[in-house]
């Protein structure tokens, strides 16, 4: 049986205060990798205990497989437990039992009919529909199908309390969001080739060497054939690296799988595998080669390196800005505001801006701009110029962003690094590491400093030494 942690009991508290309360139909929010499942077994336990019966619906065939673990690690009475995938369930909706309470998994799909069939099929049970994000990219919200909404933690007080890992995040613009297209609720596959860069293949391996080099990573790729690309990129700079993608086999994508567990492989990239459910423990760095408009996904490919350990700082690094439309993994969201349909939110709050977001043009790290301390970096430590524009990242469900002069900046700040040999050789240095004039002219150039500075600077330093 598991040890409940202090919030995830916290969240068991909470539903039965909002049943008690006259709610029968609750949306219960906890952020991904805080231990869902257990908060659901452990529920199911107790319900089985006064010999009522439970149902749990899932989407997923591979999820389903480890939940029926965790119930029964939990002590659930499995006579009294239906769990099933919505389309078998749904094709079977005349044989199953009556349950008292149904248990919905990843319910921000739960207005598909396949679920909406096995909810009005029994419409005297308490239904609890569990999420990370509350939210759908359609009209609807979740307030159609439910009565309440208990929620989580913050991300924020999950990294304070050591139940998350710390990270550190970086945007790197190799892409161009204006050509991103929607179909079926995100981008489509031809609308993300045309958008991303095809220098990215080696942008990726360079930037990891940059920024986490040793690190395991997990790659999110928007297709296979970019997928084998970055792969092959990573192999040929001598770092074991493989790729998986819904046309692997299963046989061998468990191996893999087992050998990155096994610390016998650095990298993993994926084609829309690594989402829901698949345990990975020891990722430390997420690299998102893949943008997505579901926020559900991108809490789902950010936080996948968050598992804590001591010491550990989680690196994501995202090369298709994906925090302009959805702000850093850890931004306060307004969950209870989310799951109301739109028509019925009042406007002034739908066009609430988030918290303003600040960038590094010196390592890329990407920050609040309350967590810039005497306008220094809090990731390189490197001095932020004044003017340094910020990203005003607006709610969840405004996903509308207007590219603005802090990227363009800093694409053109990439071009040079990349373009320019001494410049990439400056580029991870403070101004004290810095000795040659040209050392210090290409520093400048690459902070917008002028060129006296560099000439000051150096000729400063040539005092010093003497
Ligand atoms: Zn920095």
């Amino acid at each position: 049986m598991f040890k409940l942690r202090s919030y995830q009991q916290e969240t068991i508290d909470k539903v039965y205060q909002s049943m008690r309360s006259g709610h029968r139909r609750i949306v219960v929010q906890q952020p991904p990798r805080t231990g869902k499942t257990v908060i659901m077994a452990e529920i199911a336990r107790k319900t089985t205990a006064k010999g009522n019966r439970v149902m749990f619906i899932i989407h997923r065939k591979e999820v389903l497989e480890q939940a029926i673990e965790t119930f029964k690690l939990q002590g659930v009475d499995m006579n009294l437990t239906t769990m099933g995938m919505v389309q078998t369930l749904t094709r079977r909706i005349n044989q199953l039992d009556k349950p008292q309470l149904i248990l919905v998994d990843e319910a921000h799909h739960a207005l598909a009919k396949s679920y909406l069939n096995i909810l009005d099929a029994f419409p005297n049970a308490y239904v609890l529909y569990f999420t990370a994000t509350p939210i759908r990219t359609g009209h609807d919200q979740l307030d159609k199908i439910a009565d309440d909404i208990v929620t989580g933690k913050s991300i924020k007080w999950l990294t304070g309390h050591h139940f998350l890992a710390p990270f550190h995040y970086y945007g790197l613009g190799d892409i161009d969001r204006s050509k991103l297209r929607k179909s079926n609720g995100d981008y489509s596959s031809e609308s993300m080739d045309q958008a991303i860069s095809h220098e990215i293949y080696g942008h990726i391996v360079e930037q990891y060497q940059r920024l986490a080099k040793g690190k395991q990573a997990v790659v999110y790729c928007h297709s296979i054939e970019s997928a084998k690309k970055i792969t092959q990129q990573f192999e040929q700079a001598g770092i074991t690296a493989a790729e998986v993608d819904g046309n692997t086999e299963v046989a061998l994508r468990d191996e893999l799988v087992q050998k990155f567990r096994d610390q016998k492989l650095t990298i993993l990239a994926n084609v829309n595998l690594f989402t829901e459910g698949v345990d990975l423990p020891n990722v430390d760095c997420v690299i998102m080669a893949r943008p997505t408009s579901s926020l559900a996904l991108y809490l789902q490919f950010s936080m996948r390196c968050l598992n804590p350990r001591k010491g550990k700082t989680a690196i994501i690094i995202d090369h298709v800005d994906n925090f302009l439309t959805f702000g850093l993994p850890n931004n306060d969201r307004n969950w209870s505001e989310a799951i109301v349909t739109k028509d019925k939110r009042k406007a002034k709050l739908s066009t609430e801006n988030g918290p303003a977001i600040a960038q590094c043009n010196y390592c890329f790290g990407t920050f609040y701009r309350d967590q810039i301390v005497d306008d220094c970096c809090p990731l390189c430590g490197h001095e932020l110029k004044k003017k340094t524009k910020d990203y005003k990242i607006v709610n969840v469900d405004l996903q509308e962003i207007k590219e603005n002069q802090a990227v363009n900046h800093r694409k053109a700040m990439i071009q040079k690094i990349l373009s320019d040999q001494v410049m990439a050789n400056v580029a991870d240095k403070s101004v004290g590491q810095l000795h040659t004039l040209k050392e210090f002219q290409a520093y400048a150039k690459l902070h917008s400093y002028s060129p006296g500075w560099a000439w000051y600077q150096f000729n400063n330093r040539r005092k010093k030494k003497w």
